[in-house]
């Protein structure tokens, strides 16, 4: 008898920050399919001609934004929130400033100067 190994995860790792929770096998393969359809560069870069090799994925409506059923609408269209139209390929950098532009749970944040001061 093979002795059964108490708490261990077959290979699941569930971990991670308050906003990737949720996000499995089914959210790696969406992620997956989105770099590949992007061709891996940046979108948010590109518009404003770059081109920059993305490392995530962003939705491009916050979740912040979605109705309960988590639906959005983006360009007058209403889809889900997780529909591959609201979906980029985006950088490090962008998906940072884009983060920060939205603030944690939709709420506008203050930009913040060089001095390290809000912009109001
Ligand atoms: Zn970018």
């Amino acid at each position: 008898m093979a002795k059964k190994a108490s708490g261990q995860w077959k290979g699941q790792d569930r971990r991670g920050s308050a906003s990737q929770r949720g996000y499995g096998a089914p959210w790696r393969r969406l992620r997956k399919r989105i770099l590949q359809r992007d061709l891996h560069l940046c979108q948010p870069c590109l518009s404003r001609s770059r081109t920059t090799a993305a490392d995530a994925v962003d939705h491009i409506i916050n979740k912040a934004s979605a109705t309960a059923d988590e639906m959005i609408t983006l360009d007058g269209v209403r889809m889900h929130f997780d529909d591959e139209r609201n979906l980029q390929a985006i950088c490090n950098e962008c998906h940072k400033a884009k983060t920060a532009r939205e603030g944690n749970g939709g709420k506008p944040k203050p930009e913040i100067g060089i001095d390290g001061w809000p912009l109001t």
